[in-house]
């Protein structure tokens, strides 16, 4: 209930828009080229706006021929049945295929804009066909978009966090900052991401382990408004132990590592848990399928740490992370230096030394070369660590982004628990990405699902402004 002794603020905007990252920024743009007064507030100050977007590098886009910056084609059936793969189809299928139709506008509007991209990417990313990348990344992406909106007359307030909505009958009468002051406005987008840094909701899905958990990410996305949404009667989607989570180095900092800290060498030696002992198949499927998955597996382990082994061999075939390795001329060596258990750690190397095959392997192929006789098997690119130097890297659960959110329909409206779409809260960017991405990750498709529903959002207040 809306009931206050602070004086509202006088800021008379049309729309406010909570959240300055991707989907913030478009809907704002949009909201205002549509000629409505808008608002932006950010919890973060200037220099760390932006959230997670700041982290980013691409957008993946459906594109019917080859472009300056994309080769080949994507159609909307391909790019479909990808998020269906990885989504198991925990999507829903006509926000999905309205978010992957429009990605096909989301390059030349962002461009339009001032936006800039690099032209196709070579190298072993795989990515040149579906996903265009930004040039100077995901920061210089962000800072353009707010130049633009500057040039639109869009506001921008930092270090404002939003604490609470005022909500009552489907209707938000006033956005309640920190400190108490409230904004109103005729119009709300959030767009203020997932609550991938409130370690204490996290544990409701995760428990105890949550708490070793490193935010790969900005410290401002708590969820402080998606919770004021669900307790204000939105529907929500997703469950709350749904996350996307890589293996980073233990040594990255608590929040804001983004992917300088990613260890990829895991299907190039073998990793082992604090005993010492191996827990999942490293080489199952090609890295880019399966990194995803190696955040949840050392979330499983005895306090969520892991530890990747390599020897000299290994540690050429990845791009290494921003720490430098921790390396010794012997097992036992490194061992102690990693903490592990020296007999334990040379026990469990040379059982599985003695059970790879002969000959050499082929990272540019899952080339079948499997353990035999272990438990679990590493069932590609299984080579002895045999060659001193031995590398290691401890690894800690790096989360990226949690996927339950607030329910939207086809004008990015937040769907209210009666069913109906709420009067004037519009919701785009990872506060709904679970309306289209249940479970899995398809590269790229974070930034697509914030570009499109910010649109939508921003086109939807607009129209709504007027009408009213
Ligand atoms: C390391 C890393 C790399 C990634 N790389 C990619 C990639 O290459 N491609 C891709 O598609 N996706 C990528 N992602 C995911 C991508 O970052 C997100 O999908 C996308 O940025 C979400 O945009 P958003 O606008 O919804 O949220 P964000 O960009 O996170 O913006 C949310 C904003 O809301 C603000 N905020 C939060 N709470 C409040 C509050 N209470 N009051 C006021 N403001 C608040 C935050 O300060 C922040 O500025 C990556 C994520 C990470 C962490």
């Amino acid at each position: 209930m809306y009931t206050s002794n602070v004086s509202p603020r006088q800021d008379n905007v049309d729309v406010l828009v909570i959240g300055c990252g991707n989907a913030g920024l478009c809907a704002a743009i949009t909201a205002a080229e549509s000629c409505c007064s808008v608002m932006v507030v950010d919890a973060a100050d200037k220099p760390m706006r932006g959230g997670n977007t700041r982290h980013t590098r691409n957008l993946r886009v459906m594109h019917e021929s080859p472009t300056d910056i994309l080769t080949d084609c994507y159609g909307l059936e391909e790019y479909f049945d990808d998020l269906m793969r990885v989504t198991a189809g925990a999507t829903n299928r006509k926000l999905a295929r309205l978010t992957l139709k429009n990605s096909s506008k989301l390059v030349s509007w962002l461009s339009a804009r001032g936006v800039q991209f690099q032209p196709p990417l070579s190298g072993t990313l795989n990515l040149d066909r579906t996903n265009a990348f930004f040039l100077g990344g995901g920061r210089t992406m962000l800072n353009r978009l707010c130049r633009y909106a500057e040039q639109v007359n869009v506001q921008f307030s930092y270090q404002m966090p939003v604490r609470e909505l005022l909500i009552a009958d489907g209707t938000c009468r006033g956005a309640r900052l920190d400190n108490g002051q409230i904004i109103e406005a005729g119009q709300y987008v959030i767009a203020s991401g997932g609550f991938e840094a409130n370690l204490e909701w996290l544990a409701e899905g995760w428990g105890a382990a949550a708490r070793h958990f490193h935010v790969r990410g900005t410290r401002y996305n708590t969820g402080a408004v998606l919770k004021s949404l669900l307790d204000g009667g939105a529907q929500h989607v997703g469950s709350v132990d749904q996350c996307h989570a890589v293996a980073i180095d233990a040594r990255a900092p608590r929040f804001d590592g983004g992917i300088a800290s990613r260890i990829d060498g895991v299907p190039f030696g073998l990793v082992v848990n604090k005993h010492a002992t191996r827990f999942y198949d490293e080489a199952e499927d090609f890295w880019p399928k399966r990194y995803a998955i190696w955040g949840r597996l050392v979330a499983r382990q005895p306090d969520q740490i892991a530890f990747a082994l390599l020897d000299a061999d290994g540690v050429k075939r990845f791009m290494p992370s921003v720490f430098d390795p921790i390396e010794a001329d012997t097992i036992e060596g490194l061992a102690v230096k990693l903490g592990l258990d020296p007999a334990a750690t040379c026990d469990t190397v040379k059982r599985f030394n003695a059970a790879c095959p002969e000959g050499p392997i082929d990272p540019s192929a899952l080339d079948g070369k499997a353990t035999s006789g272990l438990v679990p098997e590493k069932t590609n690119w299984a080579a002895p660590i045999t060659t001193p130097p031995f590398t290691g890297y401890p690894l800690r659960p790096g989360i990226t982004f949690t996927y339950m959110g607030v329910e939207v329909n086809d004008r990015a409206a937040i769907i209210m628990d009666d069913g109906c779409p709420a009067r004037n809260l519009y919701a785009a960017g990872e506060v709904m990405a679970g309306n289209i991405l249940g479970q899995g990750y398809l590269a790229g498709i974070g930034m697509t699902i914030g570009g499109v529903f910010g649109h939508i959002a921003g086109t939807s207040a607009a129209q709504s402004h007027v009408r009213s």
